[in-house]
C-alpha cells in the first residue's frame, strides 16, 4: 500500500480506494492524517529530519506532485497517477455530501473559508459544512473549542506547508474529528482567489510552468528543485 521514495512513504492508493478507506476510518471511529507529498516537500524534508519524520508519521501520504510519479516510475514503482491535495479535498467534500458526513474548513485569509463553504455547498447538494475559521485567528483555545463543538468528520486545514502538518500533528489528539487533511492553498483555488493551471497543463505535468508565468520569482525554486530531482535515486 505504500512505496518509499527517497526515504518518504507515499501511498499507492488512487482516489476511489482512498475514499473507500477514509469512509471506513470514519465509520470505525479512527483518526487519519493525510499529507500531500511533492518533490518540494521531499527536498525540504531531506534537509530537515523532523519534517521528514512528521510526513512519514501520517496515515496517508498522497502523490500530489507530478515529480512523484516520475520518481516512482524511475525506481520501478507502482504509482501511476497523481492524487492532488486539491482534487482529493473536493472529492472528499462530494463524498461527505453523499454519506451525510460533516466538514470543517480551517485556514486561509479571512472570508476565504466562508466563500469556499458556500461554493462547495452549492456544488454538492446536501453538503454540511459545520464550521469555518480563518487561518489568522491567534487564540489556540478558541480554534480547538470551535472545532470540537462542531464535531466534524473531515477537518481540512489550509495554513500552508509545513505549518498545517505541524498544527495537525500537534493538535490531532485533542480534536474531535476523524480525517485531517492539510490542503495548502486549496481554499484559495476553490473560492476562485487563485487560478489553477488549465487542465491540459495539469495533465502534462506543467503546473509548475503556469506558476512561473504568474509568479516569475518562483523560477529560482524550480531550478533548485530540478537540480535536486536530477540527482537520481
Ligand atoms: N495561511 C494561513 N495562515 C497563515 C499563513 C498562510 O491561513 O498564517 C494560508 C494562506 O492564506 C493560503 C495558505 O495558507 O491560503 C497557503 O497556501 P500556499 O499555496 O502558499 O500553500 P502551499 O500548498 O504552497 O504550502
Amino acid at each position: 500500500m505504500k512505496e518509499n521514495i527517497r526515504g518518504f512513504d507515499v501511498t499507492t492508493l488512487g482516489y476511489s480506494e482512498l475514499k473507500h478507506q477514509l469512509l471506513n476510518d470514519i465509520n470505525e471511529d479512527k483518526k487519519s492524517f493525510i499529507v500531500a507529498i511533492n518533490p518540494e516537500k521531499i527536498m525540504h524534508g531531506t534537509k530537515d529530519q523532523e519534517l521528514k519524520e512528521l510526513l512519514n508519521s501520517a496515515t496517508y501520504q498522497i502523490p500530489d506532485g507530478h515529480g512523484i510519479v516520475v520518481l516512482s516510475k524511475r525506481q520501478g514503482g507502482n504509482i501511476k497517477e497523481r492524487v492532488t491535495g486539491c482534487d482529493l479535498f473536493q472529492q472528499l467534500c462530494e463524498l461527505a455530501a453523499k454519506e451525510g458526513k460533516k466538514v470543517f474548513l480551517y485556514g486561509a485569509k479571512p472570508g476565504v473559508a466562508e466563500q469556499t463553504k458556500s461554493i462547495l455547498e452549492q456544488r454538492y447538494s446536501g453538503l454540511n459544512v459545520v464550521g469555518t475559521l480563518d487561518g489568522f485567528v491567534m487564540d489556540k483555545t478558541l480554534i480547538i473549542d470551535t472545532i470540537n463543538n462542531a464535531k466534524p468528520d473531515f477537518l481540512f486545514v489550509a495554513l500552508g506547508s509545513p505549518a498545517q502538518e505541524k498544527w495537525i500533528k500537534e493538535n490531532m489528539d485533542q480534536l474531535d474529528a476523524h480525517i485531517f487533511q492539510g490542503v495548502g492553498g486549496s481554499f484559495d483555488v476553490v473560492s476562485g482567489n487563485i487560478k489553477r493551471a488549465p487542465k491540459w497543463m495539469q495533465k502534462m505535468g506543467l503546473e509548475w510552468l503556469h506558476r512561473v508565468i504568474l509568479e516569475p520569482k518562483r523560477v529560482v525554486r524550480i531550478i533548485r528543485l530540478s537540480l535536486f530531482l536530477a540527482r537520481g535515486k
